[in-house]
């Protein structure tokens, strides 16, 4: 054996600096405190089990078991990592890319642990490597809401007019000869199948390509999809959804000084296409759908943001319809019209 080596639990005042947490080997140290005679290890190995999938004891309190973030590790081998129950049960793992799973591992092990020596029913499930990243993101978010908050108090405290977006349009829409209908749905793909209606239409005559629409010009509804469709598709439903193109950002709370100036703002991160008014009350902005948004874990993240932001956080999902520019809204007779356009941000160019 390495004479360096020093078991784990042991006097740690040798270690140098540089070691990055000792605190790990603090707990859990597999030191056998826990004995036959002494009691519940038995119940703990179980525990460990539900947990974690199939454990090979070493010895009463020190077992062998997958990492449960063994498929984010970024090396090869070494998917084997040590469960220790005595003590502060711990799982350790000398890999960091799964660090932030494991400590939520932990965090359950020890809760479950902790709750059925107080006599507790506690689950028996397994957690898989999804429910932990879904546990890691919701931390995430926790830690993240206080700068979000700070960021949005100080853009909505610098409301700024809509005009602003109209003289900033990136396309110079005031000197614009068409309709607004045709112009917006230039931002799709022209081979991309839409679906176009009112609220509730259904069959294959709301759904068309964009191209179809522009060049047929025979387009009289209200709303359109910021997804694309499957060939075929006759309902507006999350299955028939093809690809993502667009996140709308949009608020009934805000006044729409206070939308304009958060658009703006977002418009620094996120690729705003365009900018709908309502005709009402409210600003759409458009932007242009990123491909890491696919990611469940993320689309998480951008709800909780929207929600901080005071903004509807239903346009997560890919089937919502929003207002299309160029008609009159029935109820207030004024036109849901475009304010600010981005052709740049066009998919036709992809
Ligand atoms: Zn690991």
């Amino acid at each position: 054996m390495n004479p360096d080596f020093k078991s784990p639990g042991t006097d740690l005042s040798d270690y140098s600096e540089d070691f990055p947490s000792p605190q790990l080997l603090l707990q859990g140290g597999g030191n056998d405190i826990l004995t036959e005679a002494g009691g519940n290890f038995e119940q703990r190995q179980e525990i460990a089990e539900n947990l974690l999938g199939d454990v090979e004891w070493l010895t009463p309190c020190m077992g062998e078991v997958a990492c449960p973030g063994a498929d984010l590790h970024t090396n090869a081998g070494a998917d084997r990592v040590r469960v220790y129950i005595d003590n502060v049960p711990t799982i350790h793992c000398f890999h960091s890319s799964c660090e932030r799973v494991l400590a939520e591992a932990n965090r359950e092990l020890r809760s479950r642990t902790s709750r059925s020596e107080r006599g507790r029913n506690v689950p028996r499930t397994a957690v898989g490597l999804g429910y932990l990243q879904a546990k890691v993101k919701n931390r995430e978010i926790n830690e993240k809401l206080y700068g979000w908050n700070q960021w949005f108090n100080q853009v909505v405290s610098k409301p700024l007019h809509p005009r602003f977006l109209y003289e900033n349009s990136p396309t110079d829409i005031d000197q614009r000869l068409g309709d607004d209908r045709f112009l917006f749905l230039r931002l799709y793909n022209p081979n991309d199948l839409i679906w176009t209606g009112e609220i509730g239409d259904t069959g294959r005559k709301h759904f068309s390509t964009a191209g179809c629409l522009i060049g047929e010009k025979r387009l009289r509804h209200h709303h359109v999809s910021t997804c694309t469709f499957k060939p075929e598709s006759q309902r507006r439903t999350t299955k028939n959804v093809l690809s993502r193109r667009f996140l709308v950002v949009e608020s009934d709370e805000l006044s729409i000084p206070q939308q304009t100036a958060l658009l703006w703002a977002l418009r620094s991160e996120w690729k705003l296409a365009a900018v709908v008014y309502s005709g009402s009350k409210s600003l759409h902005g458009w932007f242009r759908w990123s491909e890491q948004w696919n990611d469940p874990l993320v689309q998480k993240e951008i709800k909780a943001r929207l929600k901080a932001y005071h903004c509807d956080a239903s346009s997560l999902r890919a089937t919502q319809p929003y207002r299309l520019p160029g008609v009159m809204r029935k109820s207030t007779l004024k036109m849901q019209s475009l304010v600010y356009y981005n052709a740049y941000y066009s998919y036709a160019k992809i």
